[in-house]
């Protein structure tokens, strides 16, 4: 096997999900600031948290790029080249830019800031890409609706610059979120982040002398969801992402949970620290990948576009819940080596008797019966379930910071 490395990119909505996608083996994160970025309802950086997710991945040899992808109307540019400058001096390491008005003020005010071409910017074809490329942009995000092929082709004509494909998680019906079906719903505008995912809910078509009266397009009781999107999952196809030139492997999900990050990111690390060492090996072990990915949330998986246009298996017709696997009972917040015992804020009610797990960053994950939770006080109690209860409970194993502790679920669905 060559030196050629991935990067892992995983999804940074907050500072706590930033140090977990870091800790549990992301090369580097995304994030957006309180200006000019897409996610408006991710919670995102202020100057303050982007200045200690920036220095906390640093030190742990990670890097950071800043999302400022709105498509800028005139209004937008106030404060923008202040903005760019502010970033630099915290030491990102990128801006993740789609407006070419963005993309000249940034190549003006901060010309040694590496740009990334976001995939709102629809590349679709390698003239595109050069296109870019000549213009200084050090890395594209590829739209998702390319196949392995066309990224491959992609990739022998640009040289060095840089191929970011994303790999996991949800897949927007329209052409790169370029959709209006929130906006006309609701008047929440998809394109500037805050999108009520109308594409999940259930449809039914009517007769126009017959109000009222709902016939569905598919026979089921609940409607059909003719929008509705499988997750994209590729765990199973690294050798052919690495074959056709990606270069980083990105995670979607801002808005996801620290556990969801937690998991997703430790599956794709081992899976491609396997496949670097030893590609056998990693054929040998990719149903364990994957089943370790579906121990966070999903849609049901498919592999999107990379082998082609997707057909009507790539939908889910039948409902909108997210298959949910694992519970997120808490995360840990420190561990007592001396005396065995771990602080940890609880996200989820768990119970003496639950049969759980930890999720460890460092290590394989190991299962452990909870026998006793204390409060804070250190009286004993039956159940944590309070928000974000700070519980007390021995574990003989020795935890880390982040780690998680989370639990099969009894159902195995919950609504989106
Ligand atoms: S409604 Fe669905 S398809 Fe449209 S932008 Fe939102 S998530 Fe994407």
């Amino acid at each position: 096997m060559n030196n050629k490395k991935f990067e892992l990119l995983a999804p940074a909505g907050d500072l706590e999900k930033l140090k977990v996608a870091v800790l549990y083996g992301a090369d580097a994160v995304y994030l957006g600031g309180t200006s000019f970025g897409l996610r408006a309802k991710a919670k995102n950086f202020d100057e303050k948290q982007m200045k200690e997710g920036i220095d906390f991945a640093h030190s742990h040899g990670a890097k950071v790029y800043v999302t400022c992808n709105i498509y800028a109307h005139n209004g937008d540019f106030e404060n923008m080249a202040e903005y760019f400058k502010s970033l630099e001096e915290m030491g990102a390491d990128a801006i993740l830019v789609a407006d070419p008005g963005v993309f000249a003020l940034a190549r003006k005010t901060v010309p040694n800031l590496d740009i990334h071409i976001s995939t709102q910017a629809n590349n679709t074809n390698f003239l595109s890409a050069l296109f870019w490329k000549e213009l200084g942009a050090k890395r594209i995000v590829m739209a998702r609706e390319l196949s392995l092929e066309e990224i491959r082709e992609i990739s022998q004509n640009i040289g060095d610059t840089e191929i970011e494909a994303f790999v996991h998680g949800a897949m927007c019906i329209s052409y790169s979120g370029r959709c209006l079906l929130s906006n006309y719903f609701t008047g929440r505008n998809a394109n500037t982040g805050e999108c009520a995912h109308p594409c999940r809910w259930k449809y039914y078509v009517t007769e126009s002398t017959r109000e009222g009266e709902y016939l569905p397009v598919v026979e089921e009781e609940r409607g059909t969801y003719i929008f509705n999107s499988k997750d994209l999952c590729m765990i199973e196809h690294i050798p052919q992402l690495y074959n056709s030139g990606v270069y980083s492997l990105k995670i979607e999900g801002r808005m996801k949970t620290s556990f969801y990050v937690a998991t997703v990111v430790k599956a794709y690390r081992q899976a491609i620290d396997d496949f670097l060492k030893d590609p056998a090996l990693y054929e040998k072990r990719k149903s364990y990948y994957k089943e370790e990915v579906s121990k966070a949330s999903y849609r049901g998986f498919t592999t999107g576009f990379y082998y082609g246009s997707p057909g009507s298996e790539e939908q889910v017709y039948t409902n909108s819940s997210y298959i949910r696997e694992y519970d997120f009972l808490g995360i840990v917040l420190e561990y007592d080596s001396e005396n065995k015992i771990a602080v940890i804020e609880q996200r989820n009610k768990f119970s003496v008797g639950d049969k759980a797990e930890f999720l460890t960053q460092k290590g394989e994950s190991f299962p452990y019966e909870i026998e006793e939770i204390r409060d804070k006080e250190g009286n004993t109690t039956e159940t944590a379930n309070h928000a974000r209860q700070i519980v007390k409970m021995k574990v003989d194993r020795p935890l880390f910071k982040y780690d998680i502790l989370r639990k099969k679920a009894e159902g195995d669905e919950s609504e989106a």
